[in-house]
């Protein structure tokens, strides 16, 4: 079969079996499928797929058709201009987590050149990595309760050559971490049992739950994190930290007694970010 036709049936089948984007998710898995790049696939329709490709291509589709998120069949997602590994041991890095990022810059003293910073519930290892790439004299931490995901970060690490810039440690939040942080940096679990039926069905089947969900309110973790990050953090120093629309007001309230409270919106206006300085007295 002809790589043209192969990716007409496959959007038509991922089509029927109610996939969003159905045109881009072919395409995607064809790609894996071939190891190729876009350009590749409209340069050359006419290129006959072999039969180990045609197999590998149906069950990448079939994959896909059962609801299992395209980056978990590829292996990849991109991230704040990185290639990441991810598997299903970790959460899939999301655009709007870039906005951690971006605070993090704006706040940051450029002329500090030891600035420490701690990543907590690190995942992929994203936000860690997205930071010892910004920040190249900076001591980065980043932490996961969870063995497995703290192995993709690991990966992630050395296959960025970034390896010897990030200490990981298995623990609950910050147990364990000594004081003295510029930066408690997360994309904490916020979202509650309670709203389960509102995510993605994608995202509730697949996807690690205690990477995503907190417990019944979602503020369960938060509640636990934002004390942690006072002990921590030097006076003057940042908690940045990404959140959902639905507890800004809880969570502002969590952080009362910190200063510089301030929202920061995602490009759909959705209050996305949070960040909060320690009281310098
Ligand atoms: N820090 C990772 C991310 O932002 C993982 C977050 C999580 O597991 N809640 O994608």
């Amino acid at each position: 079969m002809q790589l043209k036709q192969a990716l007409t049936d496959a959007v038509s089948r991922l089509t029927g079996e109610n996939v969003p984007s159905p045109r881009l998710n072919a395409e995607l898995l064809l790609r894996f499928t071939l190891d190729c790049d876009r350009a590749y696939l409209f340069a050359h329709p006419e290129r006959e797929l072999t039969a180990d490709e045609l197999t590998g291509y149906d069950a990448a589709l079939a994959e896909r058709a059962r609801g299992v998120p395209a980056q978990y069949i590829t292996g990849h997602q991109e991230f704040w201009g990185m290639d990441l590994i991810v598997t299903p041991a970790v959460l899939i890095p999301r655009p709007e987590t870039e906005h951690v990022i971006e605070t993090v810059l704006q706040l940051a003293d450029k002329t500090n050149d030891n600035l420490r910073v701690v990543d907590v519930g690190t995942g992929s290892g994203c936000i860690a990595l997205a930071l010892a790439k910004e920040f190249p004299s900076a001591e980065i931490h980043a932490t996961d309760i969870s063995p497995d995901a703290l192995e993709i970060a690991r990966t992630n690490a050395a296959r960025l050559q970034l390896d010897k810039r990030i200490q990981f440690h298995q623990t609950d939040l910050l147990l364990g971490l000594q004081p003295q942080f510029d930066f408690v940096v997360s994309n904490p679990p916020y979202v509650g049992e309670c709203e389960a039926d509102q995510v993605q069905l994608e995202v509730r089947k697949f996807e690690p739950r205690t990477a995503v969900f907190a417990g019944a309110t979602g503020l369960e973790v938060i509640e636990r994190l934002i004390p942690q990050a006072h002990v921590v953090l030097d006076p003057g120093g940042w908690l940045v930290m990404e959140i959902s629309g639905t507890i800004t007001d809880q969570t502002k309230n969590l952080l009362r007694d910190w200063s510089d409270v301030e929202l920061i919106a995602d490009l759909q206006s959705i209050p996305r970010v949070v960040r909060a300085r320690k009281s310098r007295c």
